[in-house]
């Protein structure tokens, strides 16, 4: 961490707050309008959590940019928290949600899209099986259910730090040693203590401990965290991890919905992983509602054997809009034409410039503080080596520099997530994009330090 002053930071996020009201009266007067139809002002409780004193609102995206109502263009590293990933309204995918849309939306009936869909999500991961959700969120709910079914076993096992959507049975930190609820879980159905186990990443010891007595349904994995900083799993981690839970009888989830920013087959694909189910979302139709679970051929049979078609429909999997035409049309033509191999390669090489960027300045200022990239993805976090696991990572969070990145960046015109300081490389982000984030990111942290050129 480095030492600035409360009072330094305060002065300088009341400057930065200004200038954020003073050039945006368009989304003040949006959110001052939204506060009598909208609670808090947002139509998703989310998106209150921006730095400013209000949020942007927005008037158009294509690409790696977009325009808010007050006429301000930014580039966007968010991307929509990864649903926008491979760029804001990609055209193939836009021309298939066109013509889809005039052609049906949703019937509870399957269309051939499904299939082209199913074919290549197996291509890609080495899964035979699919099925279709609305969010990654549900594709996890779902999942887990199926894994305690299938192996009659009341737990499931996850990362401390973890986060995997708003799944009741992750909404857990490890406290003292044991699992208990998130302090920011609102309404928690049980103590997840009666639903989870939850261990520290790259603790084999632990992992092995928690899965001994036999009672864990399915361990629920990033491949390398992403949700506090990016932290990767230690050479050897996925080998013993598989090795562990099929010697207990565990099932293996990979959730690849942010992971999927390592390449076009997501980590598991890069790094020949074999989960016995995989889950995978946001980005996947291009940020139309859609995910999707992949199934290995022992977990169908044992699906095939303990399930009753005549039940299926209230059976706590699926939902009338899940699998529907419009979000099968947008995902076959994402995997076809965006989510590509070429895609990557042009994003990665430009995450590498911006890491090296954000490291050039760091090094330049001498501050303890590193940067991390998988893939598109890059963050930098506040510590001067990379963290192990979800313990040591939440330890070197600061919210209030947070906020004031953030809210400086975006009166620059850069758009960085909300929750901590992640970055995605878009296939249409340029050179001048990337370079103008180290630029402005050497301004902040010229601004924090005091002085005028932060090398110095
Ligand atoms: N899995 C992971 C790894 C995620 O990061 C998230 C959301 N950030 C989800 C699942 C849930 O996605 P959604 O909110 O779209 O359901």
């Amino acid at each position: 961490m480095i030492s600035v002053s409360p009072a330094r930071l305060a002065a300088l996020m009341d400057r930065e707050r200004r200038r954020f009201a003073a050039e945006r009266p368009k989304s003040k007067a949006l959110f001052s309008r939204a506060q009598s139809s909208l609670l808090e002002g947002v139509p998703m409780n989310w998106m209150v959590k921006w730095a400013g004193p209000f949020p942007l609102f927005v008037e158009e995206a294509q690409g790696a940019h977009f325009v808010d109502v007050d006429g301000h263009r930014y580039v966007d590293f968010c991307l929509g928290d990864t649903g926008s990933m491979l760029g804001h309204s990609p055209a193939p995918v836009a021309d298939a949600i066109a013509r889809q849309v005039r052609r049906g939306i949703t019937f509870m009936l399957p269309t051939e899209d499904s299939i082209g869909v199913g074919e290549e999500l197996a291509r890609r991961f080495g899964l035979p099986y699919w099925q279709f959700a609305m969010t990654a969120t549900d594709a996890n709910r779902f999942v887990i259910r199926l894994c305690r079914a299938i192996t009659g076993r009341p737990l499931i096992l996850a990362f401390n730090g973890c986060y995997h959507g708003s799944v009741d049975e992750t909404m857990a930190v490890l406290k003292d040693g044991r699992t208990r609820a998130k302090h920011s879980s609102l309404g928690p159905p049980v103590d997840p203590a009666l639903t989870t186990r939850l261990v520290e990443f790259n603790d084999l010891e632990a992992l092995e401990a928690a899965l001994a007595p036999g009672d864990v349904a399915c361990v629920l994995a990033e491949p390398a965290m992403t949700n506090v900083g990016i932290i990767l799993p230690d050479p050897g981690y996925h080998e013993a991890l598989r090795d562990l839970t099929r010697r207990t009888g565990t099932l293996l989830v990979i959730d690849e919905t942010h992971t999927i920013c390592t390449g076009p087959r997501g980590y598991t694909g890069a790094f020949g992983l074999e989960p016995d189910l995989l889950t995978i979302g946001k980005p996947i139709a291009s940020g139309l509602p859609a995910a999707a679970y992949g199934i290995s051929q022992g977990v169908a049979d044992l699906i095939h054997a303990r399930t009753n078609v005549q039940d299926s429909d209230v059976s706590g999997i699926g939902g009338t809009l899940s699998g529907n035409a419009l979000a099968m049309a947008a995902m076959r033509a994402t995997l076809r034409s965006v989510m590509t191999p070429e895609a990557y390669a042009r994003m990665i090489p430009l995450a590498t410039r911006f890491a090296e960027g954000v490291r050039g300045v760091i090094g330049k200022a001498g501050l303890p503080w590193h940067v991390v990239q998988l893939g598109n993805r890059v963050e930098y976090q506040f510590r001067a080596t990379p963290p192990r696991n979800g313990a040591e990572a939440e330890a070197a969070m600061n919210y209030d520099l947070d906020a004031f990145l953030h809210l400086h960046a975006m009166n620059r015109g850069i758009l960085m997530t909300p929750f901590h300081n992640m970055a995605l490389v878009a296939p249409d982000t340029t050179t001048e994009d990337v370079d103008l984030h180290t630029r402005v990111f050497e301004e902040s942290v010229a601004d924090l330090l005091g002085r005028e050129d932060p090398g110095r």
